[in-house]
């Protein structure tokens, strides 16, 4: 066999030295900066690798075993090491592995669950809900009939009464938890009975936090909805793409959900890379790696609010924090910009009931799972806090300053082991 098997830098450095700059580049802002955006992890080298790998070429539409393409035997076996992980992680009757996307995965899961003009109650956008959450600019806000449940004013959480008044009200097809910007646990029980008392599907949208409940380090959907959609490059550290985990009596209409409705021929090593981090996921490691995570998350949020930036809901349970910066008098862009100035990249977020559009928004949203993947502890993140309240503060000769010692912190915790020194003289 020839031991030729994926990635070669050289020859891409020869053909297309342009791209492979890119390449480079993108390398060393990851390390060179703090990577705080909540979505984002680094994936271990066995993941890129099968990324890079020549499984790339493979047509593979259907799914093992029942493929309309000759020579699947060997991505029959991908696919189906990573669907047996993902059962096992997750306690899962049947697992889809080939949404392209998180995004994806929802479409697929609306297209099993409901039809077109039926009536879908889920979290309102600006109190974190997903644009696949009912967004008029998505297919979920066109094609379905979305009503939007909130937080409550006073302490920021879901309001369970407001949730079970709507579903009562409005006698949803399909009710929907797990968001983007919030920031503690969800009650997934008290979800799956309000869906009952109405006749309801409950999908729980596991996008953001599914990593943290394959670490253990926070509550399982699984036993509660009806079909759990996720990514699986956020705390999970896998591939960017999606997955979704349902009962046996919906596997198939998942399935035809999946292929042929939404979607065509699976990216066979984003599958196989999906396998790859799912196994990782399952070591003791992880766990660790979770439960570190939420520590970090606390301790930055504790971090902020003794910079005088407001914790929304007065802290996390989570990987992510969202931080209220009215009484600093800066918004949330205007910190963005300054934060990536210092080489701290974070993402403005709409603060609930918030007066700012969301162009604007008065927060920021905070992440904590590739600093963890880093290497980074408690005592850093304290550290990490007082440097994000340094640049929002700062003026342009201040945050020079900064960057140098967000660049001496990161330095001491490389993101990924250096590459040969011939391959970085692009
Ligand atoms: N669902 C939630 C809750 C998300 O936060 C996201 C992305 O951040 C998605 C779905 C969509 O994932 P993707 O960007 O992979 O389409």
């Amino acid at each position: 066999m020839d031991t030729f098997w994926g990635p070669d830098f050289d020859a891409l450095r020869r053909e297309d030295p342009e791209i492979a700059e890119v390449v480079l580049n993108e390398l060393d802002r990851q390390r060179g900066g703090l990577q705080l955006i909540a979505s984002e992890n680094f994936t271990s080298p066995a993941v890129l690798a099968v990324l890079g790998s020549t499984l790339a070429n493979k047509y593979a539409e259907g799914y093992p075993g029942q493929r309309y393409y000759g020579g699947c035997a060997e991505v029959d076996r991908a696919e189906e090491l990573g669907i047996a992980r993902a059962k096992d992680l997750f306690g899962a009757e049947h697992v889809n592995l080939q949404p392209h996307s998180g995004a994806s995965a929802n479409m697929a899961a609306y297209a099993a669950l409901v039809q077109p003009g039926d009536t879908v109650l889920a979290m309102d956008l600006p109190h974190g809900g997903h644009l696949t959450h009912g967004s008029k600019v998505n297919f979920s806000g066109k094609w379905f009939h979305t009503v939007g449940y909130r937080v409550r004013q006073d302490t920021e959480l879901i309001d369970y009464d407001e949730v079970r008044d709507l579903a009562l009200a409005h006698r949803p097809a399909l009710v929907i938890c797990g968001a983007t910007s919030y920031p503690r646990l969800i009650d997934f029980k008290a979800f799956r009975d309000i869906a009952d008392e109405v006749g309801a599907y409950l999908m729980v949208d596991a996008a953001h936090f599914i990593g943290l409940v394959a670490g253990r380090a926070v509550p399982s959907p699984v036993p509660h909805a009806d079909v759990v959609s996720c990514t699986t490059h956020k705390v999970l550290r896998g591939p960017r793409g999606g997955m979704l985990l349902c009962r046996e009596p919906l596997a198939a209409r998942i399935d035809k959900a999946v292929f042929p409705f939404t979607q065509g021929g699976p990216l066979m090593h984003a599958v196989a890379a999906k396998a790859v981090a799912l196994r990782e996921a399952a070591l003791p490691e992880f766990q660790w790696y979770a439960h570190q995570v939420v520590k970090n998350s606390q301790a930055l949020a504790a971090g902020l609010a003794a910079e005088g930036m407001r914790p929304v809901t007065g802290g996390t349970d989570t990987h992510l924090a969202l931080a209220d910066l009215t009484d600093l008098g800066v918004t949330g862009r205007d910190a963005e910009t300054r934060c990536e100035q210092a080489g701290i990249m974070l993402n403005k977020n709409a603060i609930p009931f918030d007066p700012e559009k969301a162009s604007v928004a008065s927060g920021i949203r905070v992440g904590t799972p590739s600093v963890t993947t880093q290497g980074l502890r408690e005592g850093e993140m304290r550290q990490i806090a007082g440097l994000i309240a340094a640049a929002v503060r700062a003026g342009p000769a201040q945050l020079r300053e900064i960057a140098t010692a967000v660049s001496a912190l990161v330095s001491e915790f490389p993101a990924y082991p250096l590459p040969s020194p011939d391959l970085v003289d692009v």
